[in-house]
C-alpha cells in the first residue's frame, strides 16, 4: 500500500519499508550513494519454456535496500534516477553485475542461461550505450548471446537514433526484447524496421486472459504476430495454471511470473539452476 506524503506524485510510504524517506531530497541523497555503499542487488526471475518447463533465461530485477530507510521498490527510485541522471551509473552497475553473474554461473557449470536486463529509455539514448555493453561483456568474457537487453516502446521514440543503436547492439550479438509490449505507443512499423528478437507480452493483458475476451484476443494476436515475424514471445505476470494452459494452447514459447517463481536472490536462483531445490 503506497500512501502519499503530500509531495506531488511520489508516495514515500511503502509497506516493505522499515521506515519511510521523509522527503524526496533525502531519498536522492541516499540513492546517490547506493552503489558505493553496496545497497543495490539484483534479483532474478526465471523465464520458463512452456513446452518442457525448463528455465531458459532469467530477468534481472533491481532491488535497493537502504540501511536506514529499508527496501524501496524500483517503481519508486528508477523514475527519480532517470530524472537526476543517476540512471547512467546505476544502469552501468546493473549491466556489470549481470555479466559478473553470467561469469560466476558459467564457472559453476550453468552455461546456457541468458540474463535479461532492463534498460531505461534515458540510458538507451546515451550515444555510447553500446560501449557500456561491450566493455562489460569483454571484462567478464561473456558470450553476447547470453545477454538480453529489455527496452520499452518509449525508448524507440526517435526512429533514426533507435535504429542506429539497435544495429550496433545487434552487431555485438546481444539479444533485444521489447518489454511491456502493447502498452506503449506501439507502431507496427518498428517491428518491421528494428532488429528485435523477443516480444514480452505485458502482464496487464495476461492477467485477465481467462475472463476478458479482449485481453485473450490481444494476447493471442501478439503471440501470432511474434510467430509470423519469427520472434520469440514471453508472457509476463503468469500467476495461475489456467493462464499457463491458455498460453501453451496458443503456442506461446515462454512464461514468466509468480506461478513459476517470484524474483529470487542470486544464491537461491543458483540453487534452482543447479537443480538443488
Ligand atoms: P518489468 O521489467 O516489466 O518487470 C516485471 C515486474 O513484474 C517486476 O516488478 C516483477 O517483480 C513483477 N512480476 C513478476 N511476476 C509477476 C507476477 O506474476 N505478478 C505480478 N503482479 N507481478 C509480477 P519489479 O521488480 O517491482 O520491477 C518493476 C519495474 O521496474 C520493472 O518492470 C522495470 O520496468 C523496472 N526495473 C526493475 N529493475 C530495473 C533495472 O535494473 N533497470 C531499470 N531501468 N528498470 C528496472
Ligand atoms: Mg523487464
Ligand atoms: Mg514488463
Ligand atoms: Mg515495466
Amino acid at each position: 500500500i503506497v500512501k502519499n506524503n503530500g509531495s506531488p506524485g511520489v508516495g514515500f510510504y511503502h509497506d516493505e519499508m522499515t521506515q519511510a524517506f521523509p522527503n524526496r531530497m533525502i531519498m536522492e541523497t541516499h540513492l546517490r550513494r547506493a552503489v558505493e555503499l553496496n545497497e543495490l542487488t539484483l534479483h532474478y526471475q526465471p523465464q520458463v519454456d512452456l513446452q518442457n518447463g525448463e528455465i531458459t533465461s532469467v530477468e534481472a530485477l533491481l532491488r535497493w535496500n537502504n540501511r536506514k530507510f529499508g527496501a524501496v521498490p524500483p517503481s519508486e527510485f528508477i523514475p527519480i534516477a532517470e530524472e537526476n541522471g543517476l540512471i547512467h551509473s546505476i544502469g552501468a552497475w546493473v549491466i556489470d553485475q549481470a555479466c559478473l553473474q553470467l561469469k560466476t554461473w558459467a564457472l559453476q557449470g550453468i552455461k546456457q542461461i541468458r540474463i535479461a536486463v532492463n534498460i531505461s529509455p534515458k540510458q538507451f539514448t546515451q550515444t555510447d550505450f553500446d560501449q557500456v555493453i561491450m566493455n562489460a561483456l569483454k571484462k567478464y568474457q561473456i558470450d553476447p548471446r547470453l545477454l538480453e537487453i529489455e527496452i520499452t516502446e518509449s525508448a524507440m521514440s526517435n526512429m533514426n537514433t533507435t535504429l542506429i543503436m539497435l544495429k550496433k547492439l545487434k552487431k555485438i550479438g546481444v539479444k533485444i526484447s521489447v518489454d511491456d509490449f502493447g502498452t506503449g505507443y506501439s507502431s507496427l512499423n518498428y517491428l518491421r524496421l528494428f532488429p528485435i528478437d523477443i516480444l514480452k507480452i505485458d502482464q496487464s493483458f495476461v492477467r485477465e486472459i481467462q475472463s476478458e475476451c479482449k485481453d485473450a484476443a490481444i494476447t493471442k494476436t501478439i503471440i501470432h504476430l511474434a510467430h509470423s515475424l519469427g520472434l520469440e514471445v514471453v508472457a509476463e505476470g503468469v500467476e495461475e495454471i489456467e493462464q499457463v494452459s491458455f498460453l501453451r494452447n496458443e503456442q506461446c514459447q515462454k512464461g514468466q511470473g509468480y506461478f513459476f517463481s517470484k524474483p529470487l536472490p542470486s544464491e537461491e536462483m543458483e540453487k534452482k539452476l543447479l537443480d538443488i531445490v
